[in-house]
Order: structure tokens, then C-alpha cells, then sequence
């Protein structure tokens, strides 16, 4: 028996406005019926307004970061409170983009899935390894002591979804060898199982993410422990993300 459903994830990163709505409402026609579960994590301007357009049936809307705090003076940042208020489902933390450009730690990592669970939502906690940690044969530890570090100790399969993320892989074209892809997430659920058990680790979802377009999914979706993908570039064009979700 399936434990885990799969679950496909767009990340519209700094992208769209509200004319975009209209491609979202065309992914939330097209997605019904699929035995997926589907989300699209947004900007925070326009997750209001698509939410309220959206059919509820299938696709959920998300965010893509928050402030670790429920409130307070942190001009300009959102907390999961407010993003939930909005209409935010599931939000992603410790995207590589962050981590790099914002200097974010395991630990802030943390600290914001916390947030996002204690606000009765699901978090997407991302890691991955830059290309010379993986020249460098570091794959492995780097994945493993990020997910250690970033994941709360009230974690479970229901709040929390894995997304490993090579760094060179995001955007680039370039995916690691099916192979590669395969020991990571194999590497990552038993990591789950030492720290939750064996019950949680078999439930929790692990996505891969990483330059995924219709024409690579397959093999990658045909791994055990690959339970879906987070999606990028491919997921601004309702046809593109339409034929991942085909594949899944
Ligand atoms: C991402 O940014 O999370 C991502 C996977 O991007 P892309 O699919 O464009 O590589």
C-alpha cells in the first residue's frame, strides 16, 4: 500500500501579479480529479485575491517564507498568522534562494517551521547541497545535517514535507543522475526514521526539486522515496506544470 500521496508544489518565487491570476485559475480547472494533491506557493500580494478565485477542490495556494514571530517590529516582514489570514495552506522555508541571499540558518529554519506548524499549516523545508559539496563527496552529510538542524521536533507526516533541492540543479536544466537522486532520498528517509521512527518516516513526503520539467518526471517520480516534486520555473505556465502533474 501507497503510504504517502504525492504531492506537486509550485514556487512562483518573485513572479506574478494579479493579471497571473488568470493562469492559476486555469491550473485549478485542469488539476481536478488528479489523485495528487497540488499547491502553488505564490507571492504574498496576490494570495488573497487567488484564493478567493480558486475552486477549493483541488489546488492549494501557499507562501514561499515568513517571519519566525507571530507579530511585532519587523518592518516589512509577514508572519504564518498573517499568511494563513490571507489564505496561505502551506508555506516553504530554507529555499536555497534564502539561505544564500539572506544568510538564513538551520536554525532560523526552524524557528519558522515552528511558526508555520504551531499555525495549524504545513511547511515545506527545503535543503540541498551547492555543486562543489557535491564534487566534494558531501552530498550526503550536507543534506543530512541540514535536515537534522532545520526540522522541529514537532515535526510529523502531516505538518512537514521534505524537498531535497540540489542548489545547481534549481533553474539550470541540469538534474543529478536518477541514481544520485534515488541514494539522497533513501539517505533522507532513514534520517526521518532515526529522528521520528519508523511510523512518520514511512508517511512523510520527500520531494525532489530541481530544474523538473514533463520530460524528466518520470524517472524521477518512479522512485520509492521520491513523493513528488517542488517546481519552479515550470510551474509559471499552467501547461508546463499541467504536464508534470500528468506525469505524477
Ligand atoms: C525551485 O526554485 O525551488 C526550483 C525547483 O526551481 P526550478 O524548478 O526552476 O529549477
Amino acid at each position: 500500500m501507497d503510504l504517502r500521496k504525492h504531492l506537486i508544489a509550485g514556487n512562483w518565487k518573485m513572479n506574478g501579479t494579479l493579471d497571473s491570476i488568470n493562469e492559476i485559475l486555469k491550473i485549478d480547472q485542469l488539476c481536478n480529479g488528479y489523485e495528487v494533491d497540488i499547491a502553488l506557493c505564490v507571492p504574498n500580494t496576490i494570495i488573497s485575491k487567488t484564493n478567493e478565485a480558486i475552486s477549493h477542490k483541488k489546488l492549494v495556494i501557499g507562501a514561499q517564507n515568513c517571519h519566525h514571530d507571530e507579530s511585532g517590529a519587523y518592518t516589512g516582514d509577514v508572519s504564518a498568522k498573517m499568511l494563513k489570514d490571507a489564505g496561505a495552506k502551506i508555506i516553504i522555508v530554507g529555499h536555497s534562494e534564502r539561505r544564500q541571499a539572506y544568510k538564513e540558518t538551520n536554525e532560523i529554519v526552524n524557528k519558522k517551521a515552528v511558526s508555520i506548524i504551531k499555525s495549524d499549516l504545513q511547511t515545506i523545508i527545503c535543503i540541498g547541497e551547492t555543486e562543489e559539496e557535491k564534487n566534494m563527496g558531501l552530498t550526503n552529510k550536507i543534506v543530512c545535517t541540514q535536515l537534522e538542524n532545520s526540522m522541529p521536533s514537532i515535526s510529523d507526516e502531516n505538518n512537514t514535507v521534505i524537498a531535497y533541492e540540489p542548489i545547481w540543479a534549481i533553474g539550470t536544466g541540469r538534474i543529478p543522475s536518477i541514481r544520485e537522486i534515488e541514494v539522497v532520498h533513501k539517505e533522507l528517509r532513514s534520517l526521518v526514521s532515526k529522528i521520528k521512527g519508523k511510523d512518520i518516516a514511512n508517511k512523510m513526503r520527500i520531494l525532489y526539486g530541481g530544474s523538473v520539467k514533463a520530460n524528466n518526471a518520470k524517472d524521477i517520480f518512479d522512485l520509492d522515496d521520491v513523493d513528488g516534486a517542488l517546481v519552479g520555473g515550470a510551474s509559471l505556465n499552467s501547461e508546463e506544470f499541467m504536464g508534470i502533474i500528468n506525469v505524477c
